[in-house]
């Protein structure tokens, strides 16, 4: 559970060629981070994998089942939006339950799920708080909670720490990877953030206008970037 491979998927804005035909697999398992400057197409990526736009053109697979032409719902992928994307006026209980109760999840296994999840992230404590009563990382981490009870077979993050501070970025990027270690689920993580890349990656795919420029792990790149590009985005010595 939980590989997916690209083939020639491109996508078209228009007459604009947002991402020319990329080829691409993420193994089970693998921590996958997509990292690039702003505007080179992470989310688009991202966004393609989760069934959020459609692709102009190419083939998606999810454990090797054509997954191209599927709903969101049915690709059995997880996306974790920023914080705020909690429902302000439900409790942290009730967010948690919601894509469970969408998907008519029992009673008694959605009351299993979320304490499961909420001992995972240290949430048992806040669950009948609201979003607006939680700090920025605890709100976090209800977005997290969110995605785990579906139990997906890959997750999908979007710049997830972009919204927190310096010091909680760290230890959010530290707890993001404990969970990977924990659950081994496949997990994509875009971020325009070459730190997060190295820090938290088994493979990095390190994209420049919509082109995937290298794909290796950490080290890889930086002892032996394929190019210019990809030296000065890492920050190794070549
Ligand atoms: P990133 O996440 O790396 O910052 P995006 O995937 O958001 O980049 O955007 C990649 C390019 O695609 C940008 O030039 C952006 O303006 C364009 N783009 C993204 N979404 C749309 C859309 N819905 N319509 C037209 N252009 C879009
Ligand atoms: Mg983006």
């Amino acid at each position: 559970m939980g590989q997916i491979t690209l083939q020639g998927v491109a996508k078209r804005f228009g007459e604009v060629e947002v991402i020319p035909p990329l080829d691409l697999t993420i193994d089970d398992g693998e921590f996958v981070v997509f990292v690039g400057p702003s505007g080179c197409g992470k989310s688009t990526l991202l966004r393609l994998i989760a069934g959020l736009e459609d692709v102009s053109d190419g083939r998606i697979l999810i454990d090797g089942a054509d997954a191209t032409e599927a709903s969101p719902a049915k690709r059995g992928l997880a996306m974790v939006f920023q914080s705020y994307a909690l429902y302000p006026h439900m409790s942290v209980r009730k967010n948690i339950a919601f894509p469970m109760k969408m998907a008519g999840v029992p009673k008694a296994e959605q009351d299993r799920r979320i304490e499961a999840a909420a001992k995972a992230l240290n949430l048992t404590n806040y669950l009948d708080r609201r979003p607006g009563q939680l700090s920025g990382g605890q709100r976090q981490r209800v977005a997290i909670g969110r995605a785990i009870v579906r139990e997906p077979a890959a997750f999908l993050f979007d710049e997830p720490l972009s919204n927190l501070d310096a010091a909680l970025r760290v230890g959010m990027r530290l707890e993001i990877s404990e969970l990977h270690n924990r659950l081994k689920t496949t997990m994509i993580y875009v971020t325009h953030d070459q730190v997060e890349a190295m820090t938290m990656a088994d493979k990095i795919v390190v994209l420049q206008a919509g082109r995937i420029e290298q794909v290796g792990s950490p080290l890889d790149l930086y002892h032996s970037p394929r190019n210019v590009f990809v030296a000065g985005f890492i920050g190794s010595p070549r």
